[in-house]
């Protein structure tokens, strides 16, 4: 099947073939297709009448709520490139990415608005703003999510409710081509500062068509937001592939596990995919049951690693296959995956298990320094050509030419294939720990204290150390009722590992620092350095 050009002619088309079918769920609301558009046309003319032109840039800083998808859409359909920004973001750092990308409107929530973003806005180049009151579309006021009250429209700015139930027309001539900017979506930071990836319309497309057809999921499937919309796997493997299938998007506002698992009740959902993490969560709920998993043909984790004993614990306690997937915001989201009917395999050697197999017009490599490929089985950075490959970030040439030479994606990443094509993905490059000159992988450390049973978050980072160079440590949280002191975590990955891997260091903490899209950041662990501490850890 060939991909629409854009995920707005899909949405045309779903909104001439099953107008009065639910396109957004979200508690006890429900939107149809022909509300959608008439409600997105509304946003559209808008934008339009204020002076928003086509390639302007319009910065969309929502939860995960119907708000989101209506100004989302209308904003495509006033031709303008939208900026996600992650609604958890302080003043400086919505601040870089307005000036970054030069933005000139602004969708958020009516109490961020009051309480700190028109103070930031005002020395930005937004001026056109919408505001949207999140409570509004739907009927339950469930204080366990919606944490702000209505504050009321302000006088500098629009509410997006309004303007979207206006009855007014989208404005014409400003239909986006796929060769044109859809997002740029700010990288997630985990290694750095966030720089702003250039999502065409034709990446998101195609990218969105391979989740739903890949995954062979049948038109008009039930997809569960589980990850956030500002990030390219819920704009992506959520929503876009949603309209692409003709499908129900059913939302929960942000990652709530109690309110999740609810909501796979209320909704039954076919498809979702979220960070391993959000997994973590859901199965630590004494609630959680296989009646909570039963609706899934597929349930996928992307973004970030998947320990082999998590997709084991998953499977034997609560039913489904938890589906690995590999991907990064410069591939518009994922560029391989695990073929239905088929199980990823767990590398013997390493015990890491396999992310998936690149998707059919996809390349990847592995590849040496300089480039070259390197012998099978052997470790090298992954590269990844193929339609969903960013043409580069915005603004930023040197940036662009040096992790997208002639086409080709460096993703930082390290990786190995097997034999059978499986793709394996060792660690991130930077994250490499040089103990006394042995190089050590984090993540394999990680998958080996995930297997035993007290381990509910692990991550590993190398610390200073005068003899070693770097030594290995580990940060790890433990289940609701699980019990384990240091030394015997520390054990448990001396008896399986190597010598120089195993970590020197363990300390226990309540939880482990996350990014807003559920990743464990390596990189604030490894600031807080060697602890020293006897009493929170152990030094062999
Ligand atoms: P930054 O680029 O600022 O460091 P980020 O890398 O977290 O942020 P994303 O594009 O969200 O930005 O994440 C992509 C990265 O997530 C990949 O490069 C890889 O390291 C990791 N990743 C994604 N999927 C998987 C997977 N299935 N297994 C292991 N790692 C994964």
């Amino acid at each position: 099947v060939d991909p629409p050009e854009t995920i707005l002619h899909a949405f045309r088309a779903a909104v001439r073939a099953v107008p009065d079918r639910t396109a957004l769920a979200y508690f006890d609301g429900r939107i149809s297709y022909g509300e959608a558009d008439s409600l997105s046309d509304g946003v559209a003319a808008h934008l339009a009448a204020r002076g928003l032109g086509k390639g302007d840039r319009l910065a969309l800083m929502l939860q995960n709520s119907p708000h989101f998808v209506i100004a989302l859409l209308g904003a495509w359909k006033a031709g303008a490139t939208v900026v996600p920004v992650n609604p958890m973001y302080k003043s400086g750092e919505v601040a870089h990415v307005l000036d970054d990308a030069g933005v000139s409107a602004l969708v958020c929530a009516d109490r961020a608005w009051e309480t700190y973003l028109r103070e930031t806005a005002a020395a930005s180049p937004v001026r056109i703003v919408l505001t949207a009151c999140e409570l509004d579309l739907q009927s339950r006021d469930d204080e366990r999510v919606l944490d702000f009250a209505r504050s009321g429209p302000a006088d500098d700015a629009d509410d997006l409710l309004a303007v979207a139930r206006s009855g007014a027309s989208a404005p014409a001539g400003r239909e986006p081509a796929g060769a044109d900017v859809a997002l740029i979506s700010y990288t997630s930071g985990t290694s750095g500062t966030p720089k702003g990836a250039m999502n065409t319309h034709a990446n998101i497309a195609y990218n969105a068509e391979r989740q739903h057809t890949g995954h062979e999921l049948p038109d008009g499937s039930c997809i569960f937001v589980l990850a956030p919309l500002f990030h390219i796997t819920g704009m992506v493997c959520e929503l876009a592939a949603c309209i692409a299938g003709r499908g129900t998007l059913a939302l929960a506002y942000r990652f709530e596990a109690g309110v999740v698992l609810d909501a796979f009740l209320e909704h039954r959902p076919a498809f979702t995919v979220g960070p391993s993490t959000a997994y973590m969560a859901l199965a630590a709920r004494p609630e959680a049951a296989p009646e909570h998993f039963s609706s899934f043909r597929i349930l996928a984790s992307g973004g970030a690693p998947l320990p082999p004993a998590l997709v084991d614990k998953l499977g034997e306690t609560f039913g489904p296959y938890l589906r690995n997937g590999y991907g990064l915001t410069e591939c518009t989201a994922p560029c391989a995956s695990v073929p239905p009917g088929r199980v990823a395999p767990v590398d013997p050697a390493s015990g890491t298990l396999a992310v998936g197999v690149p998707g059919p017009d996809t390349v990847v490599r592995i590849v040496d320094d300089e480039g070259r490929p390197v012998p099978l089985g052997e470790h090298g950075e992954i590269t990844v050509r193929g339609p969903q490959v960013v043409p580069g970030y915005w603004r930023r040439p040197e940036d662009s030419a040096a992790a997208i030479p002639d086409g080709e994606l460096r993703t930082g990443d390290i990786g190995f294939m097997d034999a059978d094509g499986w793709l394996y993905v060792v660690d991130r490059k930077k994250d490499m720990i040089n103990a006394s000159g042995f190089k050590v992988w984090p993540r394999e450390v990680e998958d080996v204290l995930y297997s035993h049973p007290a381990v509910r978050e692990a991550a590993v980072v190398g610390v200073h150390d005068a003899y070693r160079g770097e030594s290995v440590k580990a940060y790890v949280s433990l289940r609701p009722d699980a019990s384990a002191a240091p030394g015997e975590l520390v054990g448990h990955c001396k008896e399986r590992l190597a010598a120089y891997k195993y970590p020197r260091e363990i300390e226990i903490l309540a939880e482990l620092p996350k990014t807003t899209s559920g990743k464990i950041l390596r990189r604030e662990l490894r600031s807080r350095g060697g602890s020293g501490d006897a009493s929170a850890g152990v030094s062999a």
